[in-house]
This record gives C-alpha cells, sequence and structure tokens, in this order.
C-alpha cells in the first residue's frame, strides 16, 4: 500500500511520527507521501523524506495560507524540489468552504505554484472544496502548464466532474471519508478510470470506518483500499498493486527508489 497524501508532522501525530514510520513494513506500507501546507511544514516535510527511505514529500503551500505565497516560498520550493525524494508541488488550490483567505488570493497562489511546478518539471496535488467552477476557468487557461499530471486530492466532486477532469488527464485519491456510511461515493469511484485511481489517509484528519472519530495514521489506508476493492469488485491484492502503480506513475521520481527492499 501507499498512503499518497500524509501530514504525520501535523502537531498531533508528530510524537508518533517516529513509531509511525518504523511500524510501515509491518503495516504494509510500502511507502507514504508527507505534504506540505507552507514553507515550514514543507520543509519538514522534505527532512522527514530525506532521512527515511519509505517517505516522500510534496512541497507547496496550500489554500488556507494562501496569503503567506510569495517570492521565499517560490524559492524555497524550487530549492526544495532538488531533492530526489521531493516528488511533486501540494498542496495547493482552492478552498471556499472559509472566506478567508480571499478567492483572488487563493486563486494567485494556486496559479503561480502551477506555473511553478511547470517549470520544476513535476506534477502537482490539488486540494479543492467548494471551488469546482473556478477550478475548471484556471486548468483550462493553464491547460499548457498541466502536461507533468496532476492530482485531486481527497477527492469529493462529482462523477460527472470526473468526466469534466478526465480531458485534463486528471488522476483521484479517495481518503477516508468514502468509507462513512452516508457518503455514498461508489459511484464516483467507478467513474475514475482504474489507472487514475489513488488511496490516501490526510491523516489525521478523515479516519476511515471503523475508526472513524480515532486521529488518522498512514496504516488506515488499508480500509480506504479495502472499500474501494469491494466497490470496483476487485480482490485487495490487486486494488493495492494498481494503487500503488498509479502513484508511481503520477509521481515519476518515486520510481528510482523502487527496487530491492521496496520494489513493486
Ligand atoms: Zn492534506
Amino acid at each position: 500500500m501507499i498512503d499518497s497524501h500524509a501530514h504525520i508532522t501535523e502537531e498531533r501525530l508528530l510524537p508518533e511520527s517516529a513509531r509511525i514510520i518504523a511500524e510501515m513494513p509491518e503495516d504494509g506500507l510500502r511507502a507514504m507521501i508527507e505534504v506540505g501546507c507552507d514553507a515550514a511544514t514543507s520543509e519538514q516535510a522534505a527532512a522527514l523524506a530525506a532521512d527515511n527511505a519509505r517517505v516522500f514529500a510534496l512541497v507547496g503551500t496550500h489554500p488556507e495560507f494562501a496569503a503567506d505565497y510569495g517570492k521565499r516560498e517560490q524559492e524555497l520550493y524550487a530549492s526544495l524540489s532538488v531533492q530526489p525524494k521531493v516528488v511533486g508541488i501540494g498542496e495547493i488550490g482552492l478552498d471556499y468552504f472559509y472566506e478567508t483567505p480571499p478567492r483572488d488570493v487563493q486563486k494567485r497562489a494556486f496559479v503561480a505554484q502551477i506555473g511553478l511546478a511547470h517549470e520544476l518539471g513535476l506534477p502537482i496535488a490539488l486540494h479543492i472544496r467548494d471551488a469546482y467552477g473556478d477550478l475548471l476557468d484556471i486548468l483550462r487557461a493553464n491547460a499548457s502548464c498541466l502536461s507533468n499530471g496532476l492530482l485531486m486530492h481527497c477527492y469529493s466532486g462529482s462523477a460527472e466532474f470526473v468526466r469534466e477532469l478526465a480531458r485534463f488527464d486528471a488522476y483521484f485519491a479517495f481518503g477516508g471519508a468514502v468509507t462513512f456510511k452516508n457518503a455514498k461515493k461508489q459511484d464516483v469511484i467507478r467513474a475514475v478510470p482504474r489507472d487514475r485511481l489513488l488511496v490516501e489517509t490526510d491523516c489525521p484528519y478523515m479516519t476511515p470506518v471503523p475508526f472513524r472519530g480515532k486521529l488518522n495514521e498512514p496504516k488506515y489506508v488499508r480500509y480506504t483500499l479495502a472499500f474501494v476493492a469491494d466497490v470496483l469488485g476487485v480482490d485487495f491484492a490487486e486494488a493495492e498493486r494498481l494503487t500503488e502503480r498509479n502513484t508511481l506513475e503520477l509521481f515519476p521520481k518515486m520510481k528510482d527508489f523502487f527496487n530491492g527492499s521496496i520494489c513493486l
């Protein structure tokens, strides 16, 4: 299994992070991607990846912190991305659930980081909430900058929107929320092309059933993967192979590390 989106340096999980990483082999986790949300957490993610064989990193500014995105962040992410285990730019995007920061500030940071990822030749991981209309506008306007791949992290949109995004060759990651009783995401999961499907935890948030309510950890990606396998009508091992392969296709820098002890 690969957890394609985790935040184990978040303050609640940080005291557990050494244990979480040490237990990855016995938990069946071949890899996890630690995701930055601003300059400080991006540096932390890159450092964690450099120090731990099975950990990879994304660096970027989350829409919530878009007001802080500037030249310093741009230069920092560019320099961190030289590291072999920093595999993409994220999480970036639009979150209109809250009123702040203002939408134009979010859009500016989002577009700037799409451009940065393009310059660096890296894929992007998107956090999008309540902003699918503006997302489409921005993707259309920046279509020439998307050739390195894009991932809809914790995808919560509709099956129709999966088809809209297919023309940008998007990948889709599902998290623990799909296992919630009222989520009814089966048709959305089935709408995603099988070679574009990933799983993630977004830990410490979004803990899947049967641990809903507890702090989430990368190992719980197993329950989301089992749910997805069930929806697709394939066995767990096949869903595991599929999502691992898709993760490596989207983040090709990871491929260099999948030999010997952690081969697929
Ligand atoms: Zn996240």
